[in-house]
C-alpha cells in the first residue's frame, strides 16, 4: 500500500475520501492507472526502436543499445505492473463504494481507518447507515 508522504498522486483511501471525496479519489486512481498505460505504451514503442537500431550499428552501439533495452524493458514492466494495480484497486474499493442499506453509490465520510489492515469504515452520508471497506 502506497505511503501517503511518498505519493502524492495516489493517496490512500481514507485519506483521499477526508481530502476530495470518494467519487474525485476514485477518477485520480483512475487517471494515474490510465497515465501509466501510456507509459507502457511509449517504454514498449522505445523498446522496440532499440531493437531496430541494433542493425548495422558498431559494437560500442549495440552496448549502448542493450543499455536502452534493458531501461525500456524495466520501465515498461514497471508501468504496466503499476497501471494493472491502480486499476484492480480502484476497481475492488469501487464495488464496495454503495451503502447496503439505500445503495446510494460514493457518497460517504470516513469514521474510522486501520492502517495496519488498511480497512475503512464509512458511513452513508444520506442514511448514516456505516459499514467496512476493504482494501
Ligand atoms: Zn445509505
Amino acid at each position: 500500500m502506497p505511503d501517503a508522504n511518498r505519493n502524492l498522486l495516489n493517496r490512500p483511501l481514507a485519506e483521499g475520501i477526508r481530502r476530495v471525496g470518494f467519487r474525485k479519489w476514485y477518477e485520480r486512481e483512475l487517471l494515474s492507472g490510465h497515465a501509466h498505460m501510456l507509459l507502457t505504451l511509449l517504454s514498449t514503442i522505445a523498446l522496440m526502436a532499440s531493437f531496430e537500431a541494433f542493425n548495422g550499428a558498431s559494437t560500442g552501439e549495440k552496448l549502448l543499445n542493450v543499455l536502452f533495452v534493458i531501461v525500456c524493458a524495466a520501465i515498461a514492466l514497471w508501468s504496466l505492473r503499476r497501471y494493472l494495480y491502480l486499476l484492480m484497486h480502484a476497481e475492488a474499493i469501487a464495488n464496495q463504494a454503495n451503502c447496503p442499506q439505500c445503495t446510494e453509490y460514493g457518497r460517504f465520510t470516513v469514521v474510522q481507518d486501520d492502517k495496519r489492515t488498511g480497512e475503512t469504515e464509512v458511513c452513508c452520508r444520506k442514511c448514516s447507515h456505516s459499514w467496512r471497506i476493504f482494501p
